[in-house]
């Protein structure tokens, strides 16, 4: 192996997901193509993150069956737990952790300002929890608790990344160069809109799921907004602008030249474009699909995996971990075992 590989080999890429529901096609394109790619030259580790779903998830019933889901999107997805570290956030409590310890570090004004915190302020006025303004410091902590310098992520998490930055900078300021700024890892489609062209999002309810079915595909589709000037077929659309055409992009590559000039000359409306692209869609994901559903009937298997993923990821989480206790001034625990033993004698 040759040096500079050697060196790719060893830096650590860390992602983590919202276990809120079925993962859509916004964090495939978004996120979990790149999870998927970087398999194979970093050591990754990647979250499903229970903890962050508290902020907003209230029917607690619910949770461990959306980690499930999302476990079996992610493992559809390509992501092998033998390739990679996969796991759930809560099964690895040093996060908790070093989420208090980097709370000391991170004045409130930092915080108040992500533009995230604001809309979900906003969203559920009744619940602004102490998680939710929080969230960038415990994501912070899900990264740096393996000292990773690369984060595979959508453009929405950018500001997040960024506070991850100067929180990574003041704890090196202060303590000593510990951990490395975590680097944004970008795809080609990092942000994709959903039916209501606003973010593609499970919280808005406008996404395509990978796992629906071909009906509700084509369902979601339908629903999609296009070109607001268009009024009817004859008139020519504008692709542009058009949310339906960019997804052409990532599901019907080859038939997009096509899609563009039949819209442009009217040749055709909004709604055969749609089932285009809804049919593009299913059979896309449809080996994707498949092989969920086979994994859906051997739910052992999937808890085994995400069993194994935690053990693998604390006896690293627990290592960093020590090492930040240290430098904050922390005793040893050890050393604090062996004082009150003295004392009792
Ligand atoms: P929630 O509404 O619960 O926050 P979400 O749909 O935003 O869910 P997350 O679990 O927060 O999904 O995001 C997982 C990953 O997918 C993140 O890296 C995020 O940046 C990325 N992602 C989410 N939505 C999109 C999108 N519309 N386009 C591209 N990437 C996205
Ligand atoms: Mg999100």
């Amino acid at each position: 192996m040759s040096e500079s590989s050697e060196s790719v080999a060893q830096e650590r890429v860390f992602a983590g997901i919202r276990a809120t529901g079925r993962q859509h096609i916004g964090n495939y394109f978004g996120a979990i193509k790149n999870f998927v790619a970087l398999q194979d030259r970093y050591q990754c580790i990647y979250s499903i993150v229970d903890l962050h779903s508290l902020t907003t998830l209230t029917e607690s019933e619910q949770l461990s069956n959306s980690v499930f889901e999302t476990a079996l999107d992610l493992i559809a997805a390509g992501l092998d737990p033998n390739r990679c570290i996969l796991y759930v956030q809560s099964h690895v409590p040093e996060v908790s952790e070093l989420h208090l310890l980097l709370s000391m570090l991170v004045p409130n004004g930092w915080l108040l300002r992500v533009p995230t915190f604001k809309e979900k302020a906003r969203a559920q006025p009744d619940n602004v929890n102490y998680g939710l303004v929080g969230y960038p410091v415990l994501q912070t902590a899900d990264i740096i608790l393996y000292k990773a310098s690369r984060v595979p992520v959508g453009q929405d998490q950018l500001p997040h990344l960024e506070l991850a930055r100067e929180i990574v900078r003041r704890f090196n300021h202060h303590f000593g160069d510990m951990f490395p700024e975590p680097e944004p890892v970008l795809t080609e489609a990092p942000l994709l809109l959903g039916a209501d062209r606003r973010k593609m999002s499970k919280s808005y309810g406008n996404q395509i799921d990978l796992a629906a079915s071909e009906a509700e595909s084509l369902e979601r589709v339908r629903q999609f907004i296009t070109d607001p000037q268009r009024e009817r077929k004859s008139d020519p659309g504008r692709p542009e602008i058009c949310n339906v055409y960019s997804l052409h992009a990532l599901f019907n590559a080859d038939e997009r030249p096509e899609v563009y000039r039949k819209c442009t000359q009217a040749e055709w409306g909004c709604v055969d474009c749609k089932l285009q692209l809804g049919n593009a869609i299913n059979d896309s994901l449809g080996p994707l699909r498949a092989r969920r559903a086979d994994l859906a009937t051997r739910p052992d298997e999937v808890w085994e995996a995400l069993a194994e993923g935690a053990e693998r990821a604390r006896v690293i989480a627990r290592s960093v971990l020590a090492e930040a206790q240290e430098r904050m001034g922390l005793p040893p625990a050890r050393s604090r075992v062996a004082k009150d033993a003295a004392a009792l004698s």
